[in-house]
């Protein structure tokens, strides 16, 4: 069986959408408690249970965590559809054999539990976790410090999803996203990164099967503030992932796939294996720009204005009742000639309205956008 045609009938389905908590994850580990060692190390800010499972019995211990951002879920989903995975007893069980005794995988499914139930990218004290790892103010961020000195991984994950405002030059979303973080200013390729780098070069291989063109490399600016950097400057190869945006996915369901995939390939359970592979192919996987809209209306005349320009608009992610509203925000107003929006339309020289009755500016909340003249629905969310 293709691995492909196993996700599609045995992802975990029992989570989906973007909102994910502490509350949509339990039942499944209560669930695999049975079959998994799982601790609780530590709390969060506000007294909630974080997680962490233990996975296979090997010498090589790698620690991963995910939702240290709490808004960002995607690679959350992708690692109970693991679990499932690895917990089936009819397909690939010779890879999951030999996972399970190579590797001993210390995984936080959520490390930020107050951020994921109040959909923030921060802890409940409004501090960024990924910016705590040299003053270790939080819980959260001494929970998984006390983790990774008492388990000493040989390889850390860093799982999180980015906005869908990434692409490349040539026009092509940022699906999936890698960085083997700096471990100094100078960005110097130490032992630790060119490890980190060949699980990249391994992973993205498998990748572009799937979505060719669409793997990215973030930028690599070393902040010793972030968690990545300084466990790479400790010596630990640590990679990180951000899950991204793909053709008209807001839930990210897709998406989840990909990492889903990535996870398999780096434990080398589908895919090739890394010996043979060159650190510095790294280096050939695309940066990521800025460079895309959630969608961009071209060729719109404002008033008291001769030349035509476009719009741009992106989705703030807000919780309502349980669930992810994409509210649709002006980002942008100008020519917009280097941008691409995952939609776009062609105004053709119309004259707009807005639900806003405002003059249009950045930062303005819109829903729809209705031609001045014949009064037709252009845009509408
Ligand atoms: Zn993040």
């Amino acid at each position: 069986m293709e691995i492909n045609g196993w996700y599609r009938d045995h992802f975990e389905f029992r989570i989906g959408g973007r909102y994910i908590a502490m509350r949509h994850i339990y039942p499944l580990l209560d669930m695999y408690k049975l079959k998994y060692e799982i601790s609780v190390p530590g709390l969060s800010e506000m007294g909630q249970d974080i997680p962490l499972i233990k996975i296979g019995g090997g010498s090589e211990i790698v620690l991963g965590w995910s939702q240290m951002h709490g808004n960002e879920s995607t690679t959350t989903k992708a690692l109970f559809d693991f679990l499932k995975f690895i917990s089936q007893k009819q397909y690939f069980q010779t890879e999951i054999e030999e996972f399970l005794h190579k590797y001993t995988f210390y995984v936080f499914p959520i490390l930020n539990p107050d951020g994921a139930k109040l959909y923030t990218r921060e802890n409940a004290n409004n501090i960024d976790l990924n910016r705590d790892a040299k003053r270790l103010s939080q819980k959260e961020s001494q929970c998984l410090r006390k983790i990774f000195d008492a388990v000493k991984p040989s390889l850390c994950l860093n799982l999180h999803d980015q906005r869908s405002i990434y692409g490349f030059k040539d026009g092509k979303p940022a699906t999936v996203s890698f960085l083997a973080p700096a471990a100094d200013e100078k960005r110097t390729t130490t032992d630790s990164r060119k490890i980190a780098m060949q699980q990249i070069v391994k992973m993205n291989t498998f990748l572009q099967q799937y979505i060719p063109g669409q793997v990215g490399r973030y930028d690599d600016s070393f902040n010793e503030a972030c968690v990545g950097d300084t466990f790479q400057k400790a010596g630990v190869p640590t990679i990180l992932f951000e899950a991204g945006h793909f053709n008209r996915d807001y839930q990210r369901e897709t998406t989840r796939e990909f990492i889903f995939y990535s996870l398999l390939s780096l434990f080398e359970i589908i895919g090739g294996k890394s010996q043979s592979i060159r650190y510095g192919q790294y280096f050939d996987i695309p940066e990521n720009l800025k460079n895309y809209n959630d969608f961009i209306l071209r060729n719109v005349k404002l008033p008291d204005e001769k030349k035509l320009v476009s719009i741009a608009v992106q989705y703030e992610e807000v919780l309502r009742n349980d669930e992810i509203i994409f509210s649709p925000v002006i980002d942008a107003i100008g020519n917009l000639k280097n941008k691409f929006g995952h939609k776009e339309k062609d105004a053709k020289g119309a004259e707009i309205l807005t639900n806003s009755q405002d003059k249009l500016t950045v930062g303005t909340n819109i829903s729809e956008i209705i031609d001045k003249f014949d009064k037709s629905i252009i845009y509408f969310q």
